[in-house]
């Protein structure tokens, strides 16, 4: 049973459209694949658990927590009556080693030892597991989900799921444990309420209106659409083949401009500026009036959530 759901971070999404809209730097651009490489792991790895776990359990995906201004996550875990799994999924590619405990990529790049992290995240979560009385033992394990990944010099003896292996853990996961109570979903729930909804950015470009490019993307390649007829029921992505509702497509668009832009009101003038390739207001005007309250009047009428 799934407790919590895995969803885009606002990071994530924001990167996301910026990339579409500017040129973003290096490392920007760098951190943003990193980000979405990752999602993309998790997601298969759900993908993964869905298809195969069957176990009576409860599945909290994407945990952020703060312990003591310490800003940790936990990828997923899976709580049933007598332990709890903490997974760490990554999505690596390409061949690694290891070297005096230190983590390479083949062209010789340090990376971040993912082991420690993985350690970290246990550390912090037992703590978690004391202030809210939880005395399920916890048990951590790093996963890599991507079939093209591969390490060399791995160490035995440590808690990682090779791509390889993830048949064999699975039948490990799916070893029956006792049922599990009342008490579980209280701790779950606990859990819930303490994961960070926002958390503050790393790292952020800046960027100002003037300089994104309008427009509406695709929602699957996030390609700019160019033919955007609003008589039609639906769009056509030239670029993917991806269709979608022209309403869903504008909304997707508002949200967009929100996330970009917190402060700025929702405006007929501002989003049908911001779509671009929309040529009568009142199309824009009329999908805000019937998925938004209207405030004020006349020439000064802007929109909030109903
Ligand atoms: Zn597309």
């Amino acid at each position: 049973m799934i407790v919590k759901f895995r969803s885009e971070s606002k990071e994530l999404k924001l990167l996301r459209s910026l990339d579409s809209r500017m040129k973003l730097s290096v490392k920007d651009k760098n951190h943003f694949e990193n980000l979405e490489k990752g999602f993309k792991g998790e997601k298969k790895f759900d993908d993964w658990i869905e298809e195969f776990f069957h176990n009576d359990c409860l599945i909290l995906n994407d945990l952020l927590f703060d312990m003591n201004n310490t800003i940790f996550q936990v990828d997923s875990l899976l709580m049933s009556s007598d332990k709890a799994l903490l997974i760490e999924v990554k999505n690596f590619e390409g061949d690694h080693y290891i070297e005096a405990e230190r983590w390479y990529m083949s062209n010789g790049i340090e990376i971040q030892n993912p082991l420690h992290q993985v350690k970290r995240a246990e550390t912090n979560l037992r703590r978690i597991f004391q202030a809210i009385g939880c005395n399920v033992p916890i048990e951590s394990y790093l996963l890599f989900i991507n079939p093209n990944f591969h390490l060399y010099q791995a160490p035995r003896n440590t808690p990682i799921i090779f791509p390889t292996q993830l048949n064999r853990f699975m039948k490990k996961l799916n070893k029956p444990s006792p049922p599990l109570k009342e008490i579980h979903h209280k701790f779950a729930e606990r859990l819930v309420s303490l994961h960070l909804n926002d958390p503050p950015y790393k790292r952020l470009p800046i960027y100002s209106y003037d300089q994104l490019e309008k427009g509406i993307v695709c929602g699957s390649c996030f390609s700019f659409f160019e033919d955007f007829q609003t008589n039609r029921k639906d769009v056509i992505c030239k670029e993917c083949g991806y269709k979608e509702n022209v309403k869903s497509a504008i909304l997707r668009s508002v949200d967009e401009f929100r996330l970009l832009f917190p402060k700025e009101n929702i405006t007929t003038h501002a989003i049908h500026d911001w779509c671009k390739v929309i040529k009568a207001k009142k199309v824009i005007w009329r999908i805000l009036t019937n998925n938004f309250k209207v405030i004020g009047q006349s020439r000064s009428t802007y929109f909030v959530d109903l």
